[in-house]
């Protein structure tokens, strides 16, 4: 892990999701020194809280954990977690990124990753990366493959007992650790700062987060995960099993009222994939989909659309319009069918599942001179030549970054990325 000193790299890679990962390992294999800088206190990004992936089924973690570690190791690879990028400017042939190292309050030097402190601290508080259906304590490592495995006191939370300080092996406790503000400079850099989720607080007409057994997909992915929060799929409000799920498409995505105007395109085919590992793991539960289209769209998709179809997944073409809570915790759905029978029609589900729309994680307004398009996502200049090009010299862009996409265009364009960078530190 690199200290926290104002340093030069060639390359500075921000994001440590799977397109920041691929571009900084590509960069790093032809010899540049390349600093990776994640604001999460893992590296990851989305994909390592996933279940699996669409459309090979493959385990996510599995095909995640070994990148993550192959960048943790690389020797020309510096990875700056729990640190947020603030500001990115070019001086003269430099870039330089400000950067915020948040307070773990605790010695990533001197912490081993023991967990000694998790286990004596008293404080349960719900485990966001477990979609918050299980609990943590007060003071964690996030997950058992993050990278790098080192704790980290969540303030709002903690009581200041003293019993992690006082049972630390290694002394690496800090409550008095402060933030702290560096630079790194480099002649080139990749924006791979990913997207995040529209809050689900913003959809009036689903119930702004306040009905029981409405959640998120991405809520989902932990209750299907095989290190899930309950090792099987429960609904999480009553612990039942739930025997009918329905998914909502474009919650919040081509959605005007939101200002997501546009498709998220992953999310019919997350759904499909949701849909058909619930279909394993409670094979007599009716699984519906409701949708205005799907758009399955890459290599293999169409014939997955079709597989899921073929395994008894309802696929219902009508706009979800309404959700309200219904007898005995479950969710009434009210649509407008755009099937034969056609007008609106109600029907009632154990869970609700909401594919949200995705807006960027990160906004450089203010803090960049790189330029965003209408969908806010960071702009590419020449989007069908040189698709990793915006509108900064020497700054390349690669992911959900430039709008939403899937894990193989992320690893595709953040190869091309890693090119455009290296072609560019070579004419330096
Ligand atoms: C519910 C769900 C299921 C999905 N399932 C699949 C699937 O099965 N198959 C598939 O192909 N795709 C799937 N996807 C899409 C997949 O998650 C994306 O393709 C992938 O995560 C994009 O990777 P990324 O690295 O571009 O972005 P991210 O995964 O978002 O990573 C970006 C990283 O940048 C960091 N970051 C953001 N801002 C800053 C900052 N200012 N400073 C420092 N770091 C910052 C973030 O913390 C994050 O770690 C799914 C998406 C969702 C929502
Ligand atoms: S802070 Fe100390 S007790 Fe906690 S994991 Fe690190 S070394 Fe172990
Ligand atoms: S001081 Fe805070 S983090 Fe440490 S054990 Fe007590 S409550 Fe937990």
């Amino acid at each position: 892990m690199g200290s926290r000193q104002n340093r030069r790299f060639d390359a500075l890679v921000l994001g440590g999701g799977i397109a920041g990962l691929e571009a900084a390992l590509n960069l790093a294999e032809q010899n540049f020194a390349v600093a990776v800088v994640e604001k999460d206190a893992s590296i990851g990004g989305k994909m390592i809280r996933l279940s699996k992936v669409f459309p090979t089924l493959d385990c996510s973690s599995c095909i995640t954990t070994p990148k993550m570690a192959a960048a943790a190791h690389h020797p020309n690879i510096a990875l700056f977690t729990y640190c947020e990028m603030q500001t990115l400017e070019r001086r003269g042939e430099d870039l330089v990124a400000g950067i915020l190292q948040k307070s773990r309050y605790v010695d990533v030097e001197k912490c081993i990753g023991c967990r000694q402190c998790e286990y004596q601290c008293p404080v349960l508080v719900p485990d966001a990366e477990q979609g918050g259906f299980a609990a943590r304590k007060a003071i964690y490592i996030p997950f058992s493959n993050a990278i790098p495995q080192k704790a980290l006191i969540d303030t709002d939370n903690c009581i200041l007992c003293g019993r992690c300080a006082k049972v630390c092996p290694t002394q690496a406790v800090n409550y008095f650790e402060q933030p702290e503000e560096f630079h790194l400079t480099a002649a080139a850099a990749v924006i791979a700062t990913g997207f995040e989720a529209i809050p689900l607080e913003d959809k009036v007409q689903y119930g702004q987060g306040r009905i029981p057994n409405v959640i998120t997909a991405l809520q989902m992915e932990r209750l299907l995960a095989p290190h899930g929060p309950y090792n099987r799929v429960l609904r999480p409000y009553d612990g039942m099993e739930p025997d009918s799920i329905a998914f909502i498409q474009c919650a919040g995505s081509r959605d005007q009222s939101l200002g997501v105007p546009y498709c998220s395109r992953v999310c019919c085919m997350y759904a499909i994939k949701e849909a058909m590992l619930l279909s394993g793991a409670l094979p007599l539960a009716d699984i519906a989909i409701y949708y205005m289209d799907i758009r399955a769209f890459g290599k293999g998709y169409e014939q997955f659309y079709q597989t899921a179809q073929a395994m008894g997944v309802n696929f219902v073409k009508g706009k979800a319009a309404y959700l309200d809570p219904g007898e005995n915790g479950a969710v009434r759905v009210r649509y407008e069918s755009q099937e034969a029978t056609g007008g609106v029609q109600v029907a009632e589900h154990d869970l609700v599942v909401l594919s949200l729309g995705l807006v960027p994680a990160w906004d450089p307004q203010g803090r960049c001179l790189l330029s965003t398009g209408g969908d806010k996502f960071i702009k590419t200049v020449k989007p069908k030549t040189a698709p990793t090009l915006t509108d900064l010299e020497g700054v390349f862009v690669a992911g959900a970054a430039a709008g939403p996409k899937d894990i193989v265009d992320s690893i595709a364009e953040a190869g091309a990325a890693a090119m455009e960078a290296s072609r560019y530190l070579s004419k330096q």
